[in-house]
């Protein structure tokens, strides 16, 4: 099959990679039906992340169940499946709670490389969601989205506890940060503040329901969300970068006794312990546990009452992935959808 694989900063190519079989008796093999590129695939991408030799790519999948092992009971082949960036079996203590991108079984998704036509996925009873039916075409970009970046901007919502009558500002206007926005609204925000300085994504931001936008980043931001709201910070902040800046922004736009939801893959951020303890904020976060939502997404999905879609603004076949890697990373695309 064919499959994106980076083999230094800069340097993805889609070539030939061993068909993918059932390895284990809670396997399934799924061919994908879409698949995309993460902007936590650009930290690599941009040499952040050591990339040590050739790595396939790719987390994110939709796709039809082409074979299942031998101990897989509640997908079988034919059926249409969502999953997640973790594999998880969804029945230890830890997903029971529902963080089930902390199972004690999980397995990176990541390494198996979802840019393919085809992938492994463990642990299927636990990982994959079957929709109701075959979807139609055009609601393979949310179910995709759901995949990811919308289970991901949804947790930094649950995590920010944002809820009806509260102030949300979301620091980030990549696809989770836009995609948190939607969650927002969709939980009963009443005010919610996207920090954004690309005219496309702003437009975006209002789309998903943001009443305010912010331009300024770092301390400058923080004066302007003080300033939108009356001097005290939001409520709930959700943060969706992962930089020390961003983090730092979150935090200090956080009123007394709001909640940070920080879902930004965080790389080298360190908190000021001092800072922190005299801020008096909830801090919650982490690798969001998409599968707790998936459920619930899919069928809002099906019902059409959310379009998490429209953050992918290329499509592209698979063949063209460093053209995709390139689009985001000079962020001429929010999110670029793959064709297999
Ligand atoms: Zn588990």
């Amino acid at each position: 099959m064919r499959g994106a694989v980076l083999h230094a900063p800069g340097d993805v190519r889609v070539e030939d990679r061993e068909d993918p079989r059932i390895l284990l008796p809670t396997d399934a093999v799924i061919r994908l039906s879409a698949t995309c590129v993460c902007g936590s695939d650009l930290w690599p991408y941009r040499g952040v992340e050591a990339v040590t030799g050739p790595s396939p790519m790719g987390h994110e999948y939709v796709g039809v169940v082409q074979e299942v092992g031998s101990e897989v009971r509640n997908v079988k082949p034919g059926q249409f499946v969502v999953g997640s960036f973790f594999a998880s079996d969804n029945t230890c203590p830890i997903c029971r709670a529902g963080y089930q991108s902390s199972c004690v079984h999980r397995e990176p998704v990541g390494g198996l490389g979802a840019q393919a036509e085809y992938l492994r996925v463990p642990l299927a009873d636990g990982t994959l969601v079957a929709t109701p039916e075959t979807p139609s075409d055009d609601l393979l970009p949310d179910l995709l989205a759901a995949s990811d970046v919308l289970g991901t901007g949804w947790f930094g919502a649950v995590a920010a506890q944002v809820g009806p009558g509260r102030t949300v500002a979301v620091v980030g206007d990549g696809a989770v940060g836009l995609l948190a926005v939607l969650a927002a609204k969709r939980f009963g925000a009443e005010r919610i503040i996207a920090v954004s300085r690309h005219e496309s994504r702003q437009k975006l931001a209002i789309h998903y329901g943001a009443t305010d936008i912010v331009t300024e980043r770092g301390d400058e931001g923080v004066a302007r969300i003080r300033d939108l709201t009356g001097g005290l910070g939001a409520h709930s902040v959700i943060e969706a970068v992962g930089t020390q800046e961003s983090m730092m922004q979150a935090i200090r736009s956080t009123r007394p006794g709001g909640h940070v939801g920080y879902v930004g893959v965080a790389h080298g951020v360190e908190l000021p312990g001092e800072e922190l303890f005299f801020s008096h904020v909830h801090l919650h976060g982490g690798p969001a546990p998409v599968r707790r939502f998936l459920p619930e997404l899919i069928d809002l999905i099906y019902k059409r009452e959310i379009d998490p879609g429209k953050v992918f603004d290329l499509t592209l076949p698979l063949e063209q992935a460093a053209e995709a890697y390139r689009a985001m990373d000079e962020r001429r695309a929010v999110k670029v959808l793959l064709t297999p």
